[in-house]
């Protein structure tokens, strides 16, 4: 992929033209999991930034079939794409946690449908049995198969702080696990998590890539109303990322990565309704072209300046 800064960053849709020789639409589904972060076997606070849809606010309806939710995601995009080929992308709660012949069930349901040509996996990386990657790897030699893991920062101080649950040799583990089994892996990371600064989300971002994580989802921090880090921010409120602070951590962080990192994401969705702050990241075109011109005004691009 050449990048210059008019075409800066090696995107999700590149990738997946790359890989398919057309646009492809993530379909995002609730397979009706839970998570060992909420139902008391880790945790049952959950991350502090979760929200009672287990980050999944923007996947299908929860408790119905993976089928129904397909078709109910189509329509959506429909407006958007009249046709396309489809990754079902199980994003709410922890999607591995489960019995095997579970996870298969839903699997397979999901990859039966019209146009679907693989399937993402959002989980956590304390919940992959050797056994669940075994699978997932014969799973990857018939069609697409992506996990994504949740590791949102490598410092261990804000970990506890975000009540995430596991140390970061977890997820090193597991991402060399998947590695070894050619599974292909997204890594999310979370920007502007309380007190951090930016070295501390640049080593973040060195951490996966040195893990061996294949992609990266950058996402700005979201407070939700309702959630445990709302009810922190209203009782000792900490300094939230302006806008142009996120232009340019991103546009920094994406200049520091090598360029065969697929970069699927530089935002967070977040709901009208719901978000608390910031208000500023509704408008999110405008943080897209922000970003945009930012590169095309340094002349940077992913890889430009490479991290060492
Ligand atoms: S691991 Fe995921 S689903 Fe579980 S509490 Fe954390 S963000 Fe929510």
């Amino acid at each position: 992929m050449h990048l210059n800064s008019k075409h800066p960053f090696y995107s999700a849709n590149d990738y997946y033209r790359e890989l398919f020789g057309e646009k492809i639409i993530k379909l995002a589904i609730d397979g009706g999991f839970t998570c060992p972060n909420r139902d008391g076997t880790l945790s049952d606070k959950g991350c502090i930034f979760c929200s009672g849809k287990g980050s999944g606010d923007f996947a299908g309806t929860k408790n119905t079939s993976v089928t129904r939710q397909y078709y109910e995601m189509k329509e959506k995009m429909a407006k958007k794409w009249e046709h396309g080929r489809y990754i079902m992308y199980f994003q709410a709660f922890t999607n591995t946690y489960a019995p095997l012949d579970r996870l298969a069930k839903l699997y397979e349901e999901a990859l039966s449908l019209p146009d679907v040509v693989g399937i993402s996996i959002a989980t956590r990386p304390d919940c992959i049995t050797e056994e669940t990657a075994r699978y997932l790897a014969a799973l990857s030699e018939r069609t697409y198969v992506c996990v994504e893991l949740g590791l949102q920062t490598s410092n261990e101080k804000t970990a506890l702080l975000i009540n995430r649950c596991f140390e970061n040799k977890i997820y090193a583990n597991t991402m060399d696990m998947l590695n070894s089994y050619g599974i292909d892996t997204v890594t999310h990371i979370i920007l502007g998590l309380p007190d951090e600064a930016f070295e501390d989300m640049l080593s973040s971002v060195r951490f996966a890539v040195d893990s061996g994580t294949k992609g990266l989802k950058l996402q700005l921090l979201h407070i939700i109303k309702g959630t445990e880090l709302y009810s922190m921010y209203l009782e000792k409120p900490f300094h939230i990322m302006t806008f142009e602070e996120y232009v340019n951590t991103v546009v920094s962080i994406i200049e520091r990565l090598p360029s065969d990192i697929v970069i699927h994401r530089i935002t967070g969705d977040g709901k009208k309704e719901t978000l608390f702050e910031p208000l500023w990241s509704l408008d999110k075109r405008r943080v897209l072209n922000s970003i945009a011109k930012e590169f095309v005004k340094k002349a940077g691009f992913q890889g430009h300046l490479l991290l060492s």
